[in-house]
């Protein structure tokens, strides 16, 4: 229900500009204020309205049609509270023209008191055709009286205990408050010739309180020239932010790996053969398959970084399966082999584990300590890591979070591999990166992952990073054939299953993760394992959830990967990364609730080896004839490709690219204002713009950048 309009005006002052010394206790309104971010003056002043609502005109009760939102004025006529069909306050008001009966059902002894016979008064609301009449369900409503105000009222998008009109006067004030002085340099101030930009202030004065006269069309398609200056002025924040931390970073010192000629007596390269050769070359060697073009491409891309005193910002992306572990080895070889330090992350355990165990067997043979770490590590185990890490005994660190917490000491750390990137928060890659002892030098960075960003969203967001792509699947590989099956043939999947491990195949069994509710996940997967155990006698089948420790987990999944257990079941998405190249079925359950970028990891689990493998993708549509039309969309983008940039794309058009990198991206700014496809005119002017104004207007580059990004940009760097 809306407010009604007659509550005392908000009493709580507006927030307290900075300079204010002594901090009062917070407000609920206020502390509502900094959870959405609305901080400074101006970051109330970029809080745009969602609508607005027409206050500006009193409209006569005959000339309003059904459905029209409208603001009449007149005289109450009559007030009664009736009971049927339920307790309510009716009141007929009339305007001279017309009757109208307002109905509430909520309402207070004030109501009343206000909506008495005879008073005269000022409603707001949605006019309809009721029973026995025109009524309006609860509208807003004052005392007649007062000017009209001049323009529209914004309504604002809100959170619980953040009244509409406290967020009206706190947006008001800021806007009056804020620096909103010119920071575009007055050639740029046009996109073509004919049409030049609004100033900031008039812009944001407009579009917090257009006249009545303006088309609400370009308000609302963003058409408006307001509307422009914002979104020209927040894609020149992020270009100007990504090419400052570009230059930042180009102005940052790297140790330069130029490998194994820098090693002591070899530098004269004399004694690179026989058992001199390098841990690159022996890596190499000692591998039970050959790189794919594409990994020897990316390979030599990273290696041309690492041999930079810059340091690397690169992200490396290849569809799940494509082979970047063995990429990330050798990036960690080449680092030892110039006698420094590489530390790997990943973002869980169970991942880092399999990390940890594919590394060791790869790099312990060739003389390289390597040393884990995690927080689940008894306490002696983690010293005696943390001591060979420091020492530098150990070249190599493999683990999870921890590897970034302030205890970690490194002698000499100068790469750092982030796996499965978009699972780490920004903050956390920042302290990955300055954990360099060596004062004033960076670690090379590279991050992996299986999502690809598709070509438009890199410019724009990863304009500061460097993408090396894995674009072909390791030889041998059969493609994984997926079928979408109703829930109601489940019969014939366990057939399906039996076939397997009569082949002495392993099968996954997803059961879908809803946040809110772990509780019935778990009641789902235990039924799934139950029913699974019953109808495959014989067979040791396993389960996975997110409620079980560490070590329950790992004994399960140690089960699963020595190949004793044939079926496992699990609520978790499982751990993403998993490489059991036995497993050859995947069996997802309710796949109509997974997004599309995780059914593909999911599927990523199965065709790991040379066997036929298949995903079939069970779906309910639950009381409802059919499936939602996204659900049916991702589902059929599974069916027709296999490949992870395909996904991509057709993930972005599913969800658009505010769900799409927000997912992958925590604490990066996304783009509130502008849209890449729709705004690729202003996005190329953004771009024409940025590296000038940095070079000839650094101050007024900087003003813009603390206006839009204001602590944030920091974290663009990371
Ligand atoms: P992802 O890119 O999803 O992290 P992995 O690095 O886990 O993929 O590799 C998937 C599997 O392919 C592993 O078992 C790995 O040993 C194997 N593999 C990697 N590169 C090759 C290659 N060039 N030829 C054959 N198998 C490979
Ligand atoms: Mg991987």
């Amino acid at each position: 229900m809306p407010p009604p309009a007659k509550q005392a005006p908000p009493t709580a002052p507006a927030p307290a500009a900075k300079t204010q010394a002594v901090a009062a206790p917070k407000s609920q309104p206020q502390k509502a204020l900094e959870k959405m971010g609305l901080r400074r003056d101006i970051d109330l002043a970029l809080h745009l309205p969602l609508r607005y609502e027409d206050e500006t005109r009193i409209v006569m009760l005959k000339d309003a049609r059904d459905g029209d939102m409208v603001q009449i004025e007149g005289q109450i006529t009559h007030s009664e509270v009736t009971f049927r069909p339920r307790r309510q306050l009716r009141v007929t008001i009339d305007d001279g023209s017309d009757t109208c009966v307002l109905r509430f059902i909520n309402f207070y002894p004030s109501h009343q008191k206000t909506l008495s016979v005879g008073a005269r008064v000022r409603v707001r609301g949605e006019i309809r055709g009721g029973f026995v009449g025109r009524e309006m369900v609860h509208p807003s409503f004052k005392l007649a009286g007062g000017e009209l105000p001049g323009a529209l009222t914004p309504v604002y998008s809100t959170v619980a205990g953040l009244p509409q009109a406290y967020l009206r006067r706190a947006v008001l004030g800021g806007l009056g408050r804020a620096d909103l002085s010119e920071t575009i340099p007055a050639p740029f101030l046009r996109k073509t010739p004919s049409q030049p930009l609004l100033s900031l202030r008039d812009a944001l004065q407009f579009l917090h309180h257009p006249t009545p006269d303006v088309a609400l069309s370009t308000l609302e398609d963003h058409s408006h020239p307001a509307w422009q200056r914002l979104k020209a002025e927040e894609l020149l924040a992020q270009q100007l932010s990504q090419l400052q931390a570009r230059r930042v970073r180009a102005a940052m010192r790297a140790p330069a790996l130029s490998g194994p000629a820098m090693r002591g007596p070899a530098a004269d390269g004399a004694s690179l053969q026989g058992p001199q050769c390098t841990l690159y070359e022996q890596l190499l060697e000692r591998l039970p398959f050959r790189l794919t073009a594409a990994q020897q491409r990316v390979c030599a891309e990273i290696a041309l970084d690492l041999q930079k005193n810059i340091p690397m910002h690169r992200l490396l992306q290849g569809d799940v399966g494509s082979g970047k572990t063995v990429v990330a080895a050798l990036a960690a070889v080449r680092c030892m082999d110039a006698g420094w330090q590489c530390a790997l992350m990943a973002p869980t355990e169970i991942l880092a584990e399999q990390h940890f165990r594919k590394l060791i067997a790869w790099l312990e043979p060739l003389g390289i300590r390597t040393v884990w770490l995690t927080g689940s590590q008894k306490a002696k185990e983690r010293r005696e890591s943390l001591a060979m890490i420091a020492s530098g005994e150990a070249a190599l660190v493999v683990g999870t979070h921890a590897v970034i917490q302030d205890k970690v000491v490194f002698k000499n750390l100068a790469l750092a591999i982030i796996d499965e990137q978009h699972r780490f928060g920004v903050a956390q890659r920042l302290a990955l990166r300055s954990k360099m002892s060596e004062g004033g030098e960076e670690p090379h960075l590279l991050m992996m992952t299986a999502t690809p960003i598709p070509r438009t969203l890199a410019m724009s967001y990863y304009a500061d990073l460097d993408v090396s792509t894995i674009d072909e699947l390791p030889p041998g590989r059969t493609p994984i054939v997926t079928k979408v099956v109703n829930d109601a043939r489940r019969d014939e999947v366990i057939e399906r299953i039996r076939g397997q491990l009569a082949e002495g195949r392993q099968v996954y069994w997803v059961c879908p993760l809803i946040e809110e509710s772990e509780s019935v996940d778990l009641v789902n997967a235990t039924h799934t394992h139950e029913a699974l155990s019953n109808a495959l006698p014989g067979v040791l089948v396993g389960l996975l959830h997110s409620r079980m420790s560490v070590a329950e987990k790992k004994a399960v999944m140690g089960l699963f990967t020595d190949g004793l257990m044939g079926v496992l079941v699990s609520t978790t998405v499982i751990e993403v990364g998993v490489d059991v190249p036995n497993a050859s079925l995947m069996v997802v359950e309710h796949a109509e609730r997974f997004g599309l970028s995780q059914l593909h990891q999911l599927r990523g689990r199965v065709g790991r080896g040379a066997a036929a493998s298949a995903c079939v993708l069970l779906y309910s549509t639950g009381d409802a004839p059919r499936l939602g039309e996204m659900a049916r969309a991702r589902l059929k983008a599974m069916v027709e490709t296999n490949d992870g940039f395909e996904i991509a794309r057709r993930d972005l058009e599913i969800r658009g690219p505010g769900e799409f990198l927000g997912a992958r991206q925590s604490g990066a700014p996304l783009l509130r204002f502008a849209d890449l496809e729709e705004d690729a005119d202003w996005l190329a002017w953004a771009r024409d713009l940025a590296p000038r104004m940095l070079d000839r207007h650094a101050e007024l580059a900087h003003r813009h950048i603390l206006r839009w990004l204001g602590g944030k940009a920091e974290f663009l760097k990371a």
